[in-house]
């Protein structure tokens, strides 16, 4: 067991290492990182130092280079997908700089299926339950945005181009206007949906000559659960499930980024540091004020941070030499949220 149980608390930091690449191993990187299993703990060595001690974290679940998705998602994302089939909201963020295996976490790989991502995990979690309810009516609809440079685009809009605008509503809460949804009966269409989006954002930034690793993408399952009990009434519940793959969090000092670039990066940080703020607030537990408002990411996820519902946020870690630094910054974000 490499995690503990969700139990109630609502938000769950863990962090998964992927293995050495073929390059680093060529180039005879060292592996800085280790783990405690047991203990669920990550401990981190500076290169080249020999008499300080390592630096010890501990979070909520550790996932070393062998560990699958599979495990991972039946350890620690299958009670938070299983809320949102019952009526609460619940996200999980992959969190990580660029290469540090954010998309083999959330999208994964066909083969092998150990292997397969969170996110067509959740699909057919979702897709299982629904088949297997009684007496209950489920309607899915999918959105797929992303927010570059703090503008939110629809990634299966008509017009995939244009801006959208948030707007607060006394009872919907904050939402981004004119968000196109997507009516879903089965994991095959919900995967169709994905690529839709997938190949909109590929299409843009190859247009537009930029980055996709520097936007952030929210796809969100939207579900309205329709459950008639035992003297005919009906019950309606809404639950939604947000699954975001984070910007790369890597500091422009070393991407060397300077002008437009620059600037971009300062809006991914403004978003990832205001993302940890939030966490590290409601995790506190103690303050009263939640700094939602500081960007449009946490302004958007507002009703699925907090409160009741569940997050998970997915620390990637790249575990070679070269990389400690920014390994050790992840640690440390990942540390503050929990
Ligand atoms: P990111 O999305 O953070 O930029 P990727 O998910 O693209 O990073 O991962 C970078 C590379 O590392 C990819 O080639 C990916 O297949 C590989 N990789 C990442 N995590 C793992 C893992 N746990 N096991 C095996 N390979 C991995």
């Amino acid at each position: 067991m490499t995690s503990r149980e969700m139990g109630s608390e609502s938000v769950k930091v863990v962090v998964r290492c992927r293995p050495l690449n073929d390059r680093e191993r060529a180039f005879q990187s060292k592996v800085v990182l280790s783990m405690d299993l047991e203990r669920c703990q990550c401990f981190i060595v500076k290169p080249g130092v020999v008499d300080e001690p390592p630096k010890q974290f501990t979070f909520d679940g550790t996932y070393f280079t062998d560990h699958t998705t599979e495990q991972m998602y039946n350890e620690i994302a299958y009670p938070l997908v299983e809320g949102v089939t019952e009526g609460y909201n619940g996200t999980i963020f992959a969190y990580g700089q660029t290469g540090s295996g954010k998309s083999f976490t959330m999208q994964g790989t066909a083969e092998p299926v150990c292997q397969k991502g969170v996110i067509p995990r959740a699909f057919e979690h979702v897709f299982e339950t629904i088949q297997c309810a009684e007496n209950t009516k489920f309607l899915v609809r999918a959105s797929y945005l992303e927010i570059y440079n703090e503008e939110i685009r629809d990634l299966l809009g008509s017009e995939t181009k244009s801006k959208l605008e948030l707007k607060e509503h006394p009872e919907r809460g904050v939402y981004a206007r004119d968000l196109s949804m997507h009516t879903v009966h089965s994991v095959g269409e919900c995967e169709a949906v994905l690529e839709q989006g997938w190949r909109n954002r590929a299409v843009a930034y190859t247009l537009m000559n930029k980055d996709s690793s520097r936007s952030h993408s929210i796809f969100t399952i939207h579900l309205e659960i329709c459950s008639t009990d035992e003297n005919g009434h009906s019950h309606l519940r809404a639950g939604k499930l947000n699954l975001v793959d984070l910007a790369g969090s890597e500091r422009q000092s070393k991407t060397g980024a300077t002008g437009e670039r620059l600037r971009e990066a300062t809006k991914i940080n403004l978003s990832l540091s205001a993302l940890g703020n939030v966490i590290s607030a409601l995790v506190d537990g103690r303050s009263k004020y939640i700094p939602y408002r500081d960007s449009k990411l946490t302004r958007l996820l507002q009703d699925s941070l907090g409160g009741n519902t569940r997050t998970l946020m997915i620390a990637c870690l790249s575990p070679a030499d070269y990389n400690y630094e920014e390994t050790l910054s992840t640690l440390r974000y990942a540390n503050r949220a929990k």
